[in-house]
């Protein structure tokens, strides 16, 4: 029994490098996997369900062909893709959770998340996501025709490139106190989380006991995957 959990790809049509490094990996190690987490920004940006763009399409079809070949697939929105819903979820033929959610590990309890919720120290970014994530933002924004939410998209990735504000602003770390809070409102002793950009395992103590948090990495530079199993986890890469 094996358990995958990735975040982080940023997956976009610009950087092919990328999106041939999850495709092999979708091929190559995710078919042994029973189970395989998609934590979040797994696309750069999310235009709505009914982006009929080849690129997106070609994706679903590979994370659908998976899941026929037995691989259950779970999906969490990020920041960055958070408005993929229900219908894009079904073309993939990957189940949509909840912002957070506990999961059972071969009976380690886990809790798991994006994680930008845990950077509460970003102000700024916490203010956007409150907006973002209300009825009335979303409706005001998936009313826009597809054409207008495409040049959205492209104004952003052009300011992006031109190094102007929108420049990835590098991301805050989680605030530690707020990962406490987390896992003891849900009891638990292990999270696993991407987002922050920073892979890695934190082991540290919560009210006297052994606590441990894994981060997950992105995939700018190298794909990144964690595999969770009966006999332990082991965070993984493979070159571009
Ligand atoms: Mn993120």
């Amino acid at each position: 029994m094996l358990t995958y959990f990735i975040a982080d790809l940023h997956l976009t049509q610009k950087r092919s490098d990328i999106t041939e490094c999850f495709l092999s990996f979708i091929e190559e190690q995710a078919p042994i996997a029973d189970r395989l987490y998609i934590l979040g920004d797994f696309f750069e940006y999310w235009i709505g369900d009914d982006d009929d763009n080849p690129y997106v399409l070609n994706i679903a079809a590979k994370l659908k062909q998976l899941s026929e070949k037995g691989t259950e697939i779970f999906f969490i929105v990020g920041n960055r893709d958070f408005l993929i819903g229900e219908r894009f979820a079904a073309n993939c033929g990957m189940t949509l959770l909840p912002d957070s959610k506990v999961i059972d590990l071969y009976g380690q309890r886990a809790l798991i998340m994006h994680g930008d919720t845990l950077c509460t120290n970003d102000i700024e970014y916490q203010k956007f996501r409150k907006k973002s994530r209300s009825w009335w933002w979303q409706f005001i924004i998936k009313s826009l025709p597809l054409k207008t939410r495409r040049k959205m998209a492209q104004n952003y990735r052009q300011k992006a490139d031109s190094g102007e504000k929108m420049q990835a602003k590098e991301i805050m770390d989680v605030s530690q106190s707020e990962v406490e809070a987390q896992m003891r409102e849900h009891d638990i002793d292990l999270l696993i989380h991407g987002h922050t950009h920073r892979p890695n395992v934190h082991r540290f103590e919560l009210d006297g006991k052994p606590a441990t948090r894994i981060v997950l990495g992105d995939w700018y530079e190298q794909g990144a995957w964690l595999k969770y199993s009966e006999q332990g986890f082991e965070l993984l890469n493979k070159p571009l």
